[in-house]
Parts: C-alpha cells; sequence; structure tokens
C-alpha cells in the first residue's frame, strides 16, 4: 500500500489500516552493529509511536552482535532516555494483521539523535541537496538460506545461479515475490547466487532513506517468508567458512538539476568532471570507510580476490572484482550509468554505509579529487608489479587496522559525525577482543545467524 500522510494523524488513517486488517505495528531501528532492532504497539498507540515515540535506552545503540554484549559508553550508559520516533509516511503493510514503519531515534526534547543512522543518512542526504545534487540508490541483498538453527541444508539440486535454486525453493520465492508486491516493495530480479542455497534481491533505486528504509523492510519479509518453510536466511557476510560470502552491494546514481553526472560528460567512460570526482572521493575513502562498510568480525574472511566482493581498491567498468564497478547507461540499464560498491556486507548498517558512500562520493566533489585510470581487467591476473604500477592494492582485511583507520579518519568523521563513528568502533572492537581469536570455522558458525530476523 502506499505511505500515508504523516500528518495531520487522523482517526480514519488508523480506521483505515484496521480495515485493512491491521492490529500490531512494529517499528524498527538499526544499530551500529547492523542489529535490527523494534518495538511494536497495538494499531490505537500508532500517533504516540510516530510523536513524541517511544522510550529507548542510549545503549541500544552499542549492542553487539552476540546476543547480551553492551558496550557502554560515557553517552551511552545506563542513565538517559530517548524516542523512537516512526516515520507513517514510510508505513507499509505486512499482512497476517502486521504493518511495519522505520524509526529514527530522536532526544527527549525533540533534537535529532546525533547516534542515529537514519538522521546520519538523512544529513548526508541533506548535504547533497545543499550542493544542489540528488542521490538515487539500490540495494542488493545477498542471503543464504539454512535450517532454524543455522544448519546447513541439502543442495543436491543446485547450480551456480540455476534453475535448480528456484525450483528448490519455488513457493518461498515465489511468497516473497507476492509479498513484496503486497507491501509496495519494488524488486527489480531475484534469483539463485552463486553459493549453495543462496539468493540475491536486487531493489528498484530510490531516494536514499527509502532505500535503506527498504532494506528492513525486505529483510522482515524474507525471513517471515523463510520461517513458514521452517528455514532462516543467513544474513552473515560469510555464512559458511570457504564458501562463497554474501554482499550487500549498493548502486548509487547522481544529478544537479535532473543532469546525471555518472554519463553525458567528457571525462573517463563518459563521466562529468564531477562524477569523475565523485567516484574519486569513494575510493580514496575506501580504507577509511571500511569500518562501516564491512567491518564485523566476519567481514574480513569475505573480503578476498576471486570472491566478486570487490576485494581490490580501484574501478572499472563492468569489473567485478573493482571495489567501485562502473555501469554504463543503455538500454540494459533503464537508470543510467551508475556506480556500484560491492566491499559492502550485510553486517553494515545499510543507512550508515549509504551516508558513507554518498557523504564520500560529495567529498570527492568539493576537493575536485581527480580520478585514477580505470581498472579494464581482473587484477588477479596482473602481476604484482603490474598491480603496483597502476597502483592498485588489495583491501586489507586486518579488522583492528581497519578499525584504527576509521577512528583516525577527519573525513569519516565529518560525514557521520563523531558519535556514529564512535559507537561504529566500539561495537566491533568488542567483536574483535572477545571473538578475533576464533578461527574461520568458529567466528562463521558463531555469527550465522546473528543478523537475522
Ligand atoms: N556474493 C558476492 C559478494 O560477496 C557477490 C556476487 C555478485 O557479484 O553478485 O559480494
Ligand atoms: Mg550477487
Amino acid at each position: 500500500m502506499a505511505g500515508m500522510a504523516a500528518k495531520p494523524l487522523a482517526a480514519a488513517a488508523i480506521a483505515q489500516l484496521e480495515a485493512d486488517g491491521v492490529a500490531t505495528l512494529i517499528g524498527t531501528v538499526v544499530n551500529p552493529a547492523g542489529l535490527i532492532h523494534a518495538k511494536t504497539v497495538p494499531l490505537r498507540r500508532m500517533g504516540s509511536f510516530a510523536e513524541p515515540g517511544l522510550g529507548a535506552s542510549p545503549v541500544w545503540h552499542v549492542f553487539a552482535i552476540d546476543q547480551t554484549g553492551i558496550v557502554f559508553g560515557e553517552s551511552t550508559g545506563v542513565v538517559g532516555d530517548q524516542r523512537i520516533r516512526i516515520d507513517l509516511g514510510a508505513l507499509r503493510i505486512l499482512g497476517d494483521g502486521f504493518a511495519w514503519a522505520p524509526g529514527s531515534f530522536y532526544t527527549q526534547d525533540g533534537a535529532p539523535d546525533p547516534y542515529c543512522a537514519r538522521g546520519a543518512l538523512r544529513r548526508v542526504s541533506q548535504r547533497l541537496a545543499d550542493a544542489g545534487i540528488s542521490a538515487l540508490v539500490g540495494h542488493e541483498i545477498e542471503f543464504v538460506l539454512v535450517g532454524p538453527d543455522g544448519a546447513r541444508l541439502p543442495a543436491h539440486l543446485w547450480a551456480q545461479y540455476g534453475l535448480a535454486g528456484v525450483l528448490e525453493h519455488e513457493g518461498f520465492v515465489r511468497d516473497v515475490t507476492a509479498a513484496a508486491n503486497a507491501s509496495g516493495v519494488a524488486i527489480e530480479q531475484f534469483h539463485p547466487e552463486y553459493g549453495a542455497n543462496q539468493f540475491e534481491i536486487s531493489l528498484a533505486p530510490q531516494p536514499p532513506v527509502a532505500a535503506a528504509d527498504h532494506v528492513t523492510l525486505m529483510r522482515i519479509i524474507v525471513g517471515r517468508v523463510a520461517r513458514t518453510y521452517g528455514m532462516r536466511a543467513s544474513l552473515s557476510p560469510v555464512p559458511f567458512a570457504g564458501s562463497v560470502g554474501s554482499g550487500a552491494h549498493q548502486h548509487f546514481s547522481l544529478t544537479r538539476d535532473d543532469v546525471p553526472l555518472f554519463s553525458g560528460g567528457d571525462g573517463p567512460v563518459g563521466m562529468t568532471a564531477d562524477g569523475a570526482s565523485a567516484v574519486a572521493g569513494v575510493l580514496n575513502g575506501l580504507t577509511e570507510a571500511q569500518g562501516v562498510l564491512s567491518g564485523s568480525v566476519v567481514s574480513g574472511l569475505r573480503m578476498a580476490p576471486g570472491h566478486w566482493s570487490g576485494a581490490y581498491a580501484c574501478w572499472g567498468t563492468e569489473n567485478r572484482e573493482a571495489a567501485v564497478r562502473y555501469l554504463t547507461r543503455g538500454d540494459a540499464n533503464p537508470y543510467g550509468a551508475h556506480v556500484e560498491v560491492k566491499i559492502i556486507d550485510p553486517s553494515a548498517n545499510p543507512y550508515l554505509a549509504s551516508a558513507t558512500i554518498l557523504g564520500l562520493a560529495l567529498d570527492g566533489m568539493t576537493r575536485g579529487l581527480g580520478l585514477p585510470a580505470e581498472v579494464a581487467v581482473d587484477p588477479s591476473s596482473l602481476s604484482q608489479t603490474a598491480r603496483a604500477e597502476v597502483g592498485v592494492t588489495v583491501l586489507p582485511t586486518d579488522q583492528t587496522a581497519i578499525l584504527d583507520a576509521l577512528g583516525a579518519s577527519a573525513t569519516m568523521r565529518d560525514i557521520l559525525g563523531d558519535a556514529v563513528v564512535d559507537a561504529v568502533i566500539a561495537v566491533r572492537r568488542y567483536e574483535q577482543e572477545h571473538y578475533g581469536g576464533l578461527d574461520p570455522d568458529a567466528v562463521t558458525e558463531k555469527f550465522r545467524l546473528a543478523w537475522s530476523v
């Protein structure tokens, strides 16, 4: 169903939802560790959930992925209370008596909370708007179907991107598609992936906040349907050690006064000067941003050449081994030329990941950064010397060093704010301190369902 006007909150809106069979409203927020938190209210309390909002302790921002950990900090301790306000303009009906809306954090007196991920993305979108630029973001959601306890499911009939996967899981595929249609989530495509029982759903491009909202909505839909078939969806970056990982790639395009920045120009591959600087900004900030984009204790296992996870710090047209892949405008690409950031994984908070890449793009434009030459081949096919000559490196996988780079990055602190950066570092350092010593089998098993819903 279409979104509803936030104000005035009419009794008519509640009556309409009641008529649609809604009795319970789920409001969600996503924390710096990538965990989705929720509160529910009976429908008659919808107005209060929107304003003034429901109370939540500041420690929600620092809940860790091990089901119990809290990384207390100066402003994320036991004292204090915040408000989660749902955005009624983004409300969607889930079916079976449920509706859902994304939430943002506010302080008790109604000011935006500096720790709020949705708020951080709103701020970056506003900065772009102030520079006369608007962005669209398209998300990819990859996941692996597993048993309720995370056990590997049989895959006797499975081929990479194979029809067998569609037919083996036809009920799941049908019901997810139907539920997405009913809730108004625009699936672009849905297909089996490379790994056994791995699927990918791509979502249509939308303005950044709405696009990230729909990642949560799609995860809810996938999680609910998987359950009806006795399965769960693992959203771990590497559900099984030694197997291919799951990404959460984000595609973005930029326009100024409706004129695209990634095509129609006289820069490299037809980019405008601003478009080229935007890509340069993302490339330039990759290593400082990794802590946000792929910073969990499992993330480093995915970031390897040969996995299409973009482990090489370079850009290239249609290059799936490049951290930044450029997609040309054309009939096959109705949305026009755009850029895909491949290193993002599903342990990342999608709002913060979008805020990061868009913020870096804006930083590149503001500084007029020059774009290095594109890499048109699989960087693995080049000798180390040849790679060094063109300045292509493999992205680091040492998560401790990655978090240090994030902490020391003035650019990332400017984009996300100190509160967000410090909270991301706090929860990810906790993961390193407690679980960084586990071997790949143990760490992937322990966190296989950590981000599942
Ligand atoms: N599963 C790969 C990853 O971890 C991506 C495969 C693809 O390019 O779709 O990023
Ligand atoms: Mg994929």
